[in-house]
């Protein structure tokens, strides 16, 4: 079936509306009736080719939430009706080490990404800015009933990308968490750490959204552009998580860590992270990155997310406002998350 959505065609060109065929729904697949799509940094490295070539046209979106359409005979999960998501992965081998252990997103034959990426039957994938889409069963999950849809969206990506590495290094009661970046994954981060009982520290560039930050849960709140900051607070935390979308200056930010203290890096900046190993050393600490979460992961944090009442903090906006929203994002002008009504994809 052809549906509307909206396309970069060519590398760092504006999106402009198109259609995008869908393949039939087969035995286990689920046709989803988009009603929300975020807008994810990660979208705008890719269609600026910050991360490389990819295909074009390209349709991006991976915080996608809508209500199932249709399903394969196979399918037995999801019925016609029930209110769904997808997130960053749409499929993988299900055979490997990793995917044999619910990290299909670390699979060693590549995951099938949601737009960009040559799925099993050898086409391109096109993601969630678009009226429908149909994915393999095993990679849509059940949003709670209590979670509002359009704010539910942006966990698809930002929600569980920062849940993983927060759940994996132990934030909770008695350990100090720094969040750097107060963009969609950071005020995401900060809610999640501060329901897992965290001492939440935001770190932002400036003043600007220490309000913000302090609403979000966060307990302390310091801006990055003081270079006092980071004499203030060095060696202070256990867990720092960078979700900056930019070049940072890691080596300032592990002076900030204790002994053992870790950096989870989950920021997808084009260049590399130039580390100075002695201040890595100097305080045994470890330097870690994380690549959004498996199924069963994502399954999780939703239900920890309706039993916390956390949702993202939104822009609903029409798809005809998608140039625009790109230009604010680069600007860190959201709070915090654009989502892209579907209803708009005409
Ligand atoms: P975002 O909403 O644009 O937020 C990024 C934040 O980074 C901004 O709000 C800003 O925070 C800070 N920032 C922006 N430009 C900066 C600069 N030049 N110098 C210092 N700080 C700057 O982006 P996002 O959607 O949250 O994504 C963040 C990053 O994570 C992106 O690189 C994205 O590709 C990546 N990502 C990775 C994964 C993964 O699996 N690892 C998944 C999703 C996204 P302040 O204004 O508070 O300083
Ligand atoms: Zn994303």
């Amino acid at each position: 079936m052809r549906v509307n959505a909206y396309a970069a065609p060519a590398e760092g060109l504006p999106l402009v509306p198109t259609t995008v065929e869908r393949r039939p729904v087969g035995p286990t697949d689920v046709l989803v009736a988009v009603e929300y799509s975020g807008i994810c940094h990660s979208d705008l490295h890719t269609v600026r080719g910050e991360w490389g070539p990819r295909p074009y046209p390209l349709v991006p979106g991976h915080e996608i939430v809508g209500t199932v359409a249709e399903v394969g005979a196979r399918v037995t999960a999801h019925r016609v009706g029930d209110r769904v998501g997808v997130g960053c992965l749409v499929n993988s081998c299900g055979q490997c080490a990793p995917c044999a252990g619910g990290d299909q997103q670390y699979c060693t034959a590549g995951p099938v990404f949601t737009y960009g990426s040559t799925d099993v039957d050898g086409s391109t994938t096109q993601g969630g800015y678009a009226t429908h889409l149909v994915v393999d069963a095993g990679f849509v999950l059940s949003v709670p009933a209590g979670l509002d849809p359009a704010a539910a969206a942006p966990l698809l990506c930002a929600g569980i990308t920062t849940y993983a590495p927060l759940r994996r290094w132990g934030a909770g009661p008695g350990r100090r968490v720094a969040v750097v970046g107060l963009g969609g994954l950071g005020h995401l981060a900060v809610k999640i750490a501060h329901a897992l009982g965290a001492e939440v520290t935001a770190l932002s560039r400036s003043p600007k959204k220490e309000e913000d930050a302090r609403r979000l849960g966060a307990d302390h709140f310091s801006a990055t552009a003081d270079p006092a900051t980071f004499s203030t607070l060095a060696g202070r935390f256990d867990l720092l998580l960078n979700t900056v979308s930019a070049d940072l200056d890691i080596n300032a930010h592990l002076g900030l860590l204790t002994l053992d203290g870790v950096l989870a890096n989950v920021g997808a900046a084009p260049g590399p992270l130039l580390v100075d190993g002695h201040r890595l050393g100097s305080g045994r600490r470890v330097l870690t990155g994380s690549m959004i979460g498996g199924v069963a992961e994502t399954r999780e944090m939703l239900e920890f997310c309706a039993a916390h009442g956390i949702t993202a903090d939104i822009e609903l906006i029409p798809a005809a406002s998608i140039n625009t929203a790109y230009e604010r994002v680069l600007a860190a002008d959201v709070r915090h998350r654009f989502v892209i009504d579907a209803a708009t994809f005409v």
